[in-house]
Formats: structure tokens, sequence, C-alpha cells
């Protein structure tokens, strides 16, 4: 599934060939990607608004409209591209034909992915429960001890859990968690101000590379040119068990935590002791 690198990897290319171009149609060709807003009501929105500005929040993709926005949820295997509006390929659930070629291309094979035109006030129906960007300015430690305070639950689940940092999915989680060198079933009560440092470091930094390199791609994910991101090659242990582990070379473990398949080390990263 995308995740923050991968949907910000997206919104740099949107900000480049899109901003500033005009709505002139919009053609839903899955009426179940609206969540029940008639078909038409949804076109409607669109036609005629200008893009102004590319944002993202979480893993949701906003495009800031003359007086709408427009928001894009890729979910499992969503993809946008970027090609002439008449180059319509297999699982293309929306075409959002601009002023002038690219148009956007909405993709998605498992249909999982959701998309909205909103209003601006109706913004918070969708996004309003998300917590803190994790690479904005007021991220740091104290972030997620407060959002971690009274809670017994894992790490790992907690981090996936979008009201505790918004963007981190199943990949930016475990490398984040190695980084810090915490078990990714600690429960978060437990977890030190120390350790919580390197964990709000590790996020940021386990982000960053991932955007430096466009993203992670295994099997879905590809950038609006149809090209595959890169930083599947530079993981420290997400879906590399049993090859080394690059701090102490012993082999990396793979468990399920809250029926997430999760990648650690068992050196590196200690269970923590029963009380
Ligand atoms: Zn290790």
């Amino acid at each position: 599934m995308p995740e923050l690198p991968e949907v910000e990897t997206i919104r740099r290319e949107l900000d480049t060939y899109i901003l500033g171009r005009t709505v002139q149609r919009a053609t839903v060709l899955d009426p179940r990607l609206t969540l029940g807003l008639p078909v038409q009501e949804f076109e409607f929105r669109l036609i005629g608004q200008r893009v102004e500005g590319v944002d993202r929040r979480g893993k949701y993709l906003l495009l800031r409209l003359t007086d709408r926005v427009f928001v894009l949820h890729l979910m499992m295997s969503g993809r946008v591209h970027l090609r002439p509006a008449d180059a319509v390929q297999p699982h293309t659930r929306l075409v959002l034909g601009l002023d002038r070629d690219p148009a956007l291309h909405f993709v998605d094979v498992r249909r999982f992915g959701r998309a909205w035109a909103l209003d601006e006030t109706e913004l918070p129906t969708v996004i309003g429960n998300l917590g803190p960007e994790p690479l904005g300015d007021d991220f740091d430690w104290r972030t997620l001890r407060d959002a971690f305070r009274d809670r017994q639950v894992a790490v790992k689940s907690a981090l996936l859990d979008q009201r505790t940092v918004a963007g981190v999915g199943n990949i930016y989680a475990d490398e984040a968690l190695f980084s810090a060198r915490i078990h990714p079933e600690a429960p978060v009560d437990r977890i030190s101000a120390y350790k919580l440092k390197a964990l709000a470091r590790g996020i940021v930094q386990a982000l960053q590379s991932g955007i430096a390199n466009h993203g992670t791609s295994f099997s879905t994910f590809e950038t609006s040119r149809g090209t595959p991101g890169g930083h599947q090659d530079h993981l420290q242990v997400f879906r590399r068990t049993g090859q080394p582990c690059p701090r102490c070379t012993r082999p990396i473990r793979r468990i399920v935590v809250g029926q997430r398949s999760t990648h650690y080390c068992s050196f590196c990263q200690r269970r923590p002791r029963q009380v």
C-alpha cells in the first residue's frame, strides 16, 4: 500500500505537471469510486475548476481547486498516471481532462481507492481524524509521548494508527523501529523518553529517505510517469526476512503484529522484559 513517501512522490509530480491547469472534463468510469455521491454530481463539482495547489495530508492527496478540494486515497493498489486524456488503460476509474495534456488518470486494479469532490468546509469529514504530519515542524518525540500515554498497545500497531501520526504504514513503521532499536511488540507505555526520541528521528529519517528514492515499489506503486520507485533497494528490514541485519548480520525475522507482517532484528531490537 502506498504510504507517505509514495503519495508525496506523486504530489511533487502533480505539482510540476498540472498546477495551474483547469479541469475541462471529469469522467468517472467506476461509480464505486465516489462513495455514493452520484457520478454526475461528482463530475459537475470538478469541471471548470483550476488547480490552485497540490497538497498531501498523511496518505491523502489533495488538489486545491478554485472553490473545491479534490481528495484521493490510493488505498491498496491505486496509481495516478499522467498521460494524454484519450490514452485510457484497463482498470482506470477516473480521468480528469485538463485544458492541456497530460490528463490525470486514476488506475486501480483492486478498486479500494476513494475520491472526494468537496467544499473546503467538508474536508474535516474525510481527514479530520488524522494525527500530526511527521515531516511537519511541530512533530517530535513529545508527539509520540502524548499519543502513547495510557495505552498498552504494541508500538507497531500504534504507529499504523493514523491518529498517532499521519502517513506511516507497514514499510516505514518497520524501518523506523529498526532504526530506533525498538521491538515492534513493545507496549507503548513502556518505551523510555530516550527511545521515543530515537523513534521520532527514525520515523522522519525513514520517510525522508523514502521520498529521496521516489518511494518503494514491490508490485503496485508507480510514479505518475509509470516508473517504479527505488527505495525497495535501500530498505533495512522490511521484506528482508532471513537476510543479514545491516547492523549485526544476524538474520532478519518476520512476525505478525496486529495482523500485519512485521520485520525486525531480534538482537538489535530486544523484546522488553515482562513485568
Ligand atoms: Zn541486528
